[in-house]
């Protein structure tokens, strides 16, 4: 399931050029971006980066100021927000407090003057989807957060929308039930095959539940891609430190073909990189290597890249550790290790002098 990789595909949705000005802030930026049919499409940033008034302006909430939108190949400017064939689903769930669960979710295809059968067999439907049957006579105040969120989902997709937008869906959720509801999210998302694009700040969230992830900063759009493209390529050091835990060692290019030796620290060796990209000689770039690619060990081991170091902190995250080395130049690496070989890990403590390696193609060389 890859359409964004396809030519031929035709895009559910389309932002071209789409810019929102509100006064003389612009909180989106030129924004071009296609999202496909039956994807789950996550919006990622930080607070007020432009998610919900880019996802505002699919529902239309908002108009963009300059540019167009398309949905399935039609410019959705002149359709009125209850005319399209997109629904939102709101952080607060907005449930009515007086009807059961049941009323809550027949209630917009009640209003759509639908049959009496016909709503029953897709309320039924919804109840079973959403795993709710034992539940349809209740309020809302007589379930959990998590059945609310369900009942919410469950309203929402029960006209069959093309489109469904959720404003930090689970943002009302304790963390572990954070987690379960991930899972069943994507899992309803597959089995109805409808389009979900989710508004998130919690890149782990994106991660998980996402076919594709929009890095955003400043009503900008920072990269569009996989999840797991975006964690192994990030294409900025904005993206890499987004997404995850990162080293990030800023040096000077000097390159030879697509090996490249990063001039980084007076009287250190160059760091050894390889790349595809093409750097002038002495071109600013930064490395970036995640701190599971980064080894620690007692003995100077073979590898393109040694460094030798104190350990200034142990994090013992009971799968993983993780350790602060600082090196004699300043710089502080953290390394990660998994905690399968324990008797090895437990021979590193405190103040030790250890050895950090990566090869050199562990870490990502950027130019921006
Ligand atoms: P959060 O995660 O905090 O919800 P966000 O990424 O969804 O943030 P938006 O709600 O899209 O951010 O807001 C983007 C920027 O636009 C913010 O700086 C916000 O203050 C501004 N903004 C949003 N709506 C309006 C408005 N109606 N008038 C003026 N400024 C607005």
């Amino acid at each position: 399931f890859a359409p964004w990789d396809d030519p031929n595909e035709k895009p559910l949705i389309s932002f071209q050029r789409v810019t929102k000005r509100f006064g003389d802030f612009t909180a989106i930026d030129d924004i071009s971006l296609d999202i496909f049919s039956r994807e789950f499409f996550a919006l990622l940033g930080p607070s007020g980066c432009g998610k919900t008034t880019l996802m505002r302006m699919l529902a239309g909430f908002e108009t963009p100021t300059e540019g167009k939108i398309f949905l399935a190949g039609q410019d959705i400017a002149p359709v009125p927000p209850n005319k399209r064939a997109v629904n939102m689903m709101f952080q607060s769930y907005a449930l009515f407090p007086h009807l059961t669960v049941w009323d809550n979710i027949a209630f917009g295809l009640k209003r759509e003057g639908k049959d009496k059968d016909a709503i029953e067999a897709r309320v039924n439907e919804m109840l079973k989807l959403t795993r709710l049957e034992k539940f349809k006579s209740r309020k809302p105040h007589q379930i959990s957060g998590g059945q609310r969120q369900r009942v919410a989902l469950a309203r929402s997709l029960a006209k069959a929308p093309k489109l469904l937008l959720l404003d930090e869906p689970l943002g009302a959720l304790d963390a572990k039930l954070r987690q379960d509801t991930q899972f069943e999210l994507v899992d309803i998302q597959e089995k109805t095959g409808t389009t979900f694009v989710i508004v998130t700040h919690d890149q782990e969230e994106a991660m998980t539940v996402a076919s594709r992830v929009a890095v955003m900063d400043e009503g900008k759009l920072m990269q569009v891609s996989t999840p797991d493209r975006i964690y192994e390529s990030p294409d900025s050091v904005y993206v890499a430190d987004f997404i995850g835990d990162v080293n990030i060692i800023e040096g000077r290019a000097h390159q030879t073909g697509d090996n490249v030796q990063v001039i980084w620290a007076e009287g250190q060796p160059p760091l050894m990189a390889k790349t595809q990209k093409d750097f002038s000689l002495d071109q600013q770039c930064w490395l970036a290597i995640r701190p599971e690619k980064v080894a620690i060990s007692a003995e100077r081991p073979q590898a393109p890249n040694t460094l030798r170091g104190r350990i200034l902190d142990i994090a013992y995250l009971g799968n993983i550790s993780t350790y602060h080395v600082e090196l004699p130049t300043g710089h502080v690496i953290k390394a990660q290790e998994a905690n399968t070989r324990r008797i090895a890990r437990r021979s590193f403590t405190w103040e030790d002098e250890v050895w950090l390696s990566w090869t050199d193609t562990a870490g990502v060389l950027l130019d921006r």
